[in-house]
């Protein structure tokens, strides 16, 4: 509980990469901050579901993402550097749809990721409050 980030130390390396929860009905998710991400859920999320969130936000280690998505990903991030016109653009747009194909494809092997990473999680295939939901109301 009481345990101290120094914020400094925390900023000056930002945390990115494929995430499992970013938000309560995603299951994985490409997060360009990990950290920020983090105060946001803080920020916004009502006491009783914070505890949960915060558990099962969570980076995913990068030599555990499936090849064919964590190349999907390289090149998509590399294409959204180049976008400058619409001839780019297009360009993009056909690379970020290899993306949710490879994402897609990838579906099989992040579900057993998941279960490794992410023990005792109520995920149930679109939100990680289902549960509750069946329990309680
Ligand atoms: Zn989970």
């Amino acid at each position: 509980m009481s345990h101290k980030i120094t914020r400094r130390e925390e900023m000056e390396k930002v945390k990115k990469g494929f995430a499992f929860h970013m938000y309560p009905d995603s299951l994985i998710e490409w997060c360009m901050d990990y950290d920020a991400r983090v105060e946001g859920i803080k920020l916004c999320t009502p006491k009783d579901e914070l505890e949960l969130r915060l558990r099962l936000f969570k980076l995913i280690p990068p030599e555990k993402i499936p090849a064919c998505l964590a190349k999907a990903c390289q090149t998509y991030t590399q294409a959204l550097n180049k976008k400058k016109n619409w001839n780019t653009y297009k360009i993009v747009k056909k690379i970020e749809d290899a993306y949710y194909e490879a994402l897609e494809d990838c579906m099989p092997e992040l579900l057993r990721l998941h279960e490794e990473l992410c023990p005792d999680c109520p995920w149930n295939g679109w939100t990680i409050f289902s549960s509750e939901y069946e329990e309680g109301k």
